[in-house]
């Protein structure tokens, strides 16, 4: 099936004024100011009172649960399909958390196969928390070249009470196992570091960048919005060249310059536009512990609070171009998705289409329309 949006304003996320776009199977044939074609194998989607935008990309979801930081009543559920294509999420990067010992790779990678086949594109990274890491085949090299899932390494603690406390030639090695596995098979070889509340936030990563060849954009911090030391100290990170990555499901557990839209502003007026991104950690536990590390409670983060981020950045007058950058071509760029985060020819089929007031009206996911007029129209397997 052949589709035409016709008459949108196209976000790319630069704006592109109105255009017509073809799509056929799953890519983006063209983005022009006309398009005129007909015929019985044609769908028209009228784009006339709507923006068109770039799928958004979610780096960090634990998209089979996670947690059990409450004991193993507190593991989380996995993922939903439906809630991917509520939050406008067309890719995902599905992860490990604190939990590599019940929760295991294999399980990940049937879950993204799953996803996939449901209708998103979907992404893994080797390891968990601690190090050394979990992988498929016993070095992450191999993973990353042997394994097609997997484009990079993470969620690896660091700072943080529950992290493994690795050493600085263990973290060392797995960014070099990173980097080489990524030239290697022409992935990213992005190594994703959860960042604790503790005192040593970037040190280690200032240390490899400034010892060994490895570039600074080998890494993406996450969790960089969870207090203000650190999110100060993310400026430090970012005009050395770095990627920073803001968590969005911590929302309403944040005060509000802490929540994501809010340091997506402070980062923009500090001229990083073009270095953000925003993960939900959906799925994930979300634990509170009190002042002597004691957990006290939790919720479960959601992969809806990306778009909900994303819409409070422009609502608070950051513009629409500037906030997409977050959700769409910054990820894209950083995870190197070369066929994702932007509309345009050969590209995938990934677009979003939201009304005047931002809300999410049509996804379409690799060509495939899976919200229409509001509506989600696929469902997940086992979804009623
Ligand atoms: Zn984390």
């Amino acid at each position: 099936m052949i589709k035409i949006i016709k008459n949108v304003e196209v976000f790319s996320p630069q704006p592109l004024g109105r255009k017509d776009i073809l799509i056929a199977s799953d890519k983006i044939v063209a983005v022009e100011d006309s398009i005129i074609l007909n015929g019985l194998y044609v769908q028209i989607i009228d784009g006339s009172d709507k923006i068109a935008v770039p799928g958004f990309i979610d780096s960090h979801v634990h998209i089979i649960g996670g947690g059990g930081e409450g004991g193993f009543k507190t593991r989380t559920p996995e993922l939903i399909f439906s809630d991917l294509v509520k939050g406008g999420i067309t890719t995902v990067i599905g992860c490990l958390g604190t939990d590599g010992v019940t929760r295991n790779l294999n399980s990940l990678y049937a879950k993204a196969k799953a996803l996939d086949e449901e209708g998103v594109t979907c992404y893994i990274y080797s390891g968990s928390y601690r190090v050394p890491i979990v992988t498929f085949t016993g070095s992450l090299l191999q993973d990353l070249i042997l394994i097609d899932k997997v484009i990079g390494a993470g969620e690896i603690a660091l700072s943080d009470h529950r992290s493994s406390q690795p050493t600085l030639e263990e973290v060392k090695r797995i960014a070099a196992d990173a980097r080489v596995g990524g030239i290697l098979s022409a992935k990213a070889g992005i190594v994703n570091l959860h960042l604790g509340d503790g005192d040593s936030m970037l040190d280690m990563i200032y240390e490899i960048v400034s010892k060994t060849e490895i570039p600074i954009t080998q890494f993406l911090p996450t969790h960089v919005n969870r207090n203000k030391k650190l999110l100060n100290e993310g400026l430090n990170y970012t005009k050395m060249g770095g990627f920073v990555d803001f968590t969005t499901s911590t929302g309403s557990l944040l005060e509000e310059d802490l929540q994501a839209w809010k340091a997506l502003k402070l980062y923009i007026e500090n001229g990083f536009e073009d270095q953000i991104t925003f993960s939900s950690d959906g799925q994930g536990s979300l634990p509170r512990f009190n002042e002597k590390k004691e957990f006290i409670g939790l919720d479960v983060g959601k992969v809806t609070s990306v778009y909900e981020q994303f819409r409070l950045a422009v609502r608070h007058g950051v513009a629409i171009e500037k906030a997409l950058k977050a959700v769409t071509q910054n990820a894209a760029k950083i995870l190197k998705l070369h066929n994702k985060g932007i509309i345009a020819q050969k590209k995938d089929a990934d677009i979003l289409l939201l009304d005047h007031d931002l809300t999410i009206v049509d996804v379409i996911a690799k060509g495939k329309v899976l919200m229409a007029n509001y509506e989600i129209t696929v469902k997940g397997t086992f979804e009623s």
